[in-house]
Parts: C-alpha cells; sequence; structure tokens
C-alpha cells in the first residue's frame, strides 16, 4: 500500500513514521522549504496527543520528546492584580470538563516539530504545494502539484490545516468560520523575567491572569531535561540548532481594537522582552460539523477537518494514530481500504466535532 500525506504538520508527520514503522510505503507534500515558518512557540500535549506518539514515533523520538517536556501542568490557576501586585485567587483543575484543559504538560512546538523530521529525509518533499487530485478507474489517488509534479498512491490524506486544499477539493461545502477572535502569543526567556517574582508564583501550571475585563495567559516551560543534552542522549540525528532553546515564558494576550491597556510592570517586562521572533498574530476560527460522508480512498485529519482552539494539535496527532492503525490493518489485509478509512472516519467525526462545538 502507498499512502502520499499532504502536510508536514503535527499530524502530517505523525502519520508519517506510524505508517512507515508499519512497513506501509508513505510520502510526505509540504508547501513549505525545509527550513519552515514560525507557527507559535508552545503547545499543551496531554495524554490524546502524547499516546499517539508514542504509539507512532520511534522509541527514540519519543524519549527525546518526554525528556524535554515541562513539568506536569495538573491544574490552572486564576490570578488578579491589584496594586501592580499579581496574587493568585483560585486554581481550576486540568480536568477536561466544561472546556478547561486536560493534564499535559508543556511542549516547545519547534523542537517537537524538529523531533518530527528527523529520520525522515526520504519520506518528505518540500516546496511541493498540493493543487488538486483525480480519482482514477483502478481506485488509485493521483496527487498535483503546484510545480507541475504529480503522484499517484491507494490513499491521499490532506493533513494540510486549515486552509486545506485537499478539503477544499474533496469536500467543498465544507466552510472554516471566522469566529473574530485574534491573539498575540509570544515567548519571554526565563532569565530575563526571574526578579518579576512571577516564575516562582506559577511554577508550571498555566495562568490566566484577570485584567481590566480582558485575560492573559501565562505557562512557564522549564525543560525537564536540557535539550541539548537530551539531544546528545536520546536523538543525536536531531538537528543541532533545535536543541538550542532555553528556558522561557509563553504569554497570549487578547488582541483587541480598544486602546493598548496598562500592563501591572511583570507582565510589562515579560512583554517587552519577548523574542521577536516568537512572537505571532492569531486568529480564530472553527468548521462546523459536516454531515456525513462516505468512505473513499481521500480522507483527512486534524485542522483540515476539525478546529479545537488550544488543543487542535492533540487532536490531529490523535487522529493520525488511529488512521495509522486503521490503514495498517488494511494493509496487513484484516480490513477493506475503505472499511478502515470509514471507521478511522467515524472516530474522528464523533471525537473532533463533539468537542469543538461543545
Ligand atoms: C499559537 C498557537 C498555539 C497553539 N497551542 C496549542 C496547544 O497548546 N495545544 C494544542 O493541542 N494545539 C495548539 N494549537 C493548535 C495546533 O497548533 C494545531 O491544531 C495543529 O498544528 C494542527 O496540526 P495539523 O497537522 O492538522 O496542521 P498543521 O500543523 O497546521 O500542518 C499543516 C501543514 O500543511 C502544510 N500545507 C498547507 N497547505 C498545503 C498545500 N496546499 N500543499 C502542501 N502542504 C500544505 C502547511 O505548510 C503545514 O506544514 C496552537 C496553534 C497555534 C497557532
Amino acid at each position: 500500500m502507498k499512502v502520499i500525506v499532504i502536510g508536514a504538520g503535527l499530524g502530517g508527520l505523525t502519520l508519517a513514521h506510524g505508517l512507515r514503522r508499519a512497513g506501509v510505503d508513505v510520502v510526505v507534500y509540504e508547501r513549505d522549504a525545509a527550513s519552515g515558518r514560525p507557527q507559535g512557540v508552545s503547545l499543551h500535549v496531554d495524554e490524546r496527543g502524547m499516546s499517539a506518539l508514542r504509539a507512532c514515533l520511534p522509541p527514540a523520538h519519543f524519549a527525546m520528546v518526554e525528556a524535554t517536556t515541562g513539568g506536569p501542568r495538573e491544574q490552572t490557576l486564576e490570578l488578579s492584580c491589584s496594586d501592580g501586585e499579581l496574587a493568585v485567587t483560585g486554581a481550576r483543575p486540568c480536568d477536561g470538563a466544561a472546556g478547561r484543559a486536560r493534564p499535559g504538560r508543556q511542549v516547545h512546538r519547534p523542537l517537537l516539530k524538529a523531533v518530527l523530521l528527523t529520520d525522515l529525509d526520504d519520506v518528505v518533499r518540500f516546496g511541493a504545494e498540493f493543487t488538486r487530485f483525480e480519482r482514477r478507474a483502478d481506485g488509485t489517488v493521483r496527487a498535483w502539484f503546484a510545480d507541475g509534479r504529480t503522484d499517484t498512491a491507494d490513499v491521499l490524506v490532506g493533513a494540510d490545516g486549515i486552509g486545506s486544499a485537499v478539503r477544499r477539493r474533496y469536500l467543498p461545502d465544507v466552510r472554516v468560520v471566522d469566529t473574530g477572535r485574534r491573539m498575540i502569543m509570544g515567548a519571554t526567556p526565563l532569565r530575563a523575567v526571574l526578579g518579576t517574582g512571577l516564575p516562582g508564583l506559577i511554577g508550571d501550571s498555566p495562568a490566566r491572569v484577570h485584567l481590566h475585563g480582558t485575560t492573559m495567559v501565562l505557562g512557564v516551560l522549564r525543560f525537564t531535561e536540557a535539550p541539548p543534552a537530551a539531544r546528545k542522549r536520546w536523538l543525536p540525528a536531531l538537528r543541532r540548532t533545535a536543541a538550542e532553546i532555553e528556558d522561557y515564558v509563553m504569554w497570549a494576550l487578547p488582541a483587541t481594537r480598544e486602546p493598548a491597556m496598562e500592563l501591572p510592570p511583570a507582565l510589562r517586562t515579560i512583554v517587552g522582552e519577548a523574542w521577536p521572533d516568537f512572537t505571532v498574530a492569531l486568529r480564530g476560527g472553527m468548521i462546523p460539523p459536516p454531515p456525513v460522508w462516505p468512505a473513499r480512498p481521500v480522507t483527512l485529519l486534524g485542522d483540515a477537518i476539525h478546529l479545537a482552539p488550544g488543543f487542535g494539535g492533540n487532536l490531529a496527532m490523535r487522529d493520525a494514530r488511529r488512521l495509522c492503525e486503521a490503514l495498517a490493518e488494511a494493509h496487513q489485509g484484516r480490513l477493506g481500504l475503505l472499511d478502515a478509512i470509514g471507521r478511522y472516519e467515524d472516530t474522528m467525526r464523533r471525537d473532533g466535532f463533539t468537542k469543538v462545538s461543545a
């Protein structure tokens, strides 16, 4: 069996590792160049994402991810500010209930991406923008790329994120709705903000600071093992520069048209000392659940088909694991190909959309 994956993001690369380990021929086509582009700084990865990585990655890759997470995050702290001083006023459990985060750990996103790309040189084709596909009479699927390239496989997987060209071609009625939510997200070296007292106050927990009717989100990533040492121990093939990162504070602020609000001194320092390269502006979107579609040799995973603010990466990696398991069964002849894809899509629709729309 051969599988073409469009998109070398979290979901597409997790799937590629899993399929390769299952003996399936897989090729990933990625629009960006190998140097990539900034896609945010850190991710809260919960058991859905971690168990997918554990199942799909080679053991040394997974050990590298595990060694370089932050500490356990089991509650979200609520902070308020009085006379410029921040204080913890409460805590909510990370229990996944009522839209709350699940227990998890913070992961440095560019490092995770670099780990996922390690040892996939023969699988990932960069600078290849997918444009369209055609289903052929023999049951295979042919994919076209902007530079005129084509490739043919038994299955085409759209793992090409929120603007998915595969989704637009395959399920043209599925639309991304702009929620109007805008955020600015950044990261600041921990050493630059130690004097503010904030890192000691919040520890490893995510924190929400309530300010003038808005909320700033913060989280300190103290690597369990320094990434350069972990690289040496677990994954020397990892690009050396990918491991050159120090402990930091990530933060996210809603972007509004209101005049800039006055931040308390600790938060002013955090925003003022941020690394410019990691500061990104985000816009919120959602995909209303579409009607069920029949299984065909084209499918979608992750943000290409469902959007989940704050946990879409976990869902993309879980989709990848589930699709990988289903395709591996088809590859071994224990399940028909369309039955395998249908089984995956049933679980993806059930779990991806109910959480998003809840
Ligand atoms: C700032 C920020 C913070 C976030 N925090 C969290 C968090 O804490 N926890 C969490 O779980 N999630 C988080 N998310 C969401 C998470 O990043 C996404 O849900 C996740 O990246 C989706 O993975 P994916 O593989 O579906 O798509 P992506 O990771 O977006 O990958 C899609 C890939 O497809 C490529 N592509 C697109 N079009 C084409 C084409 N035509 N041809 C070829 N390639 C193409 C893109 O270049 C990209 O590499 C966050 C997102 C952002 C932006």
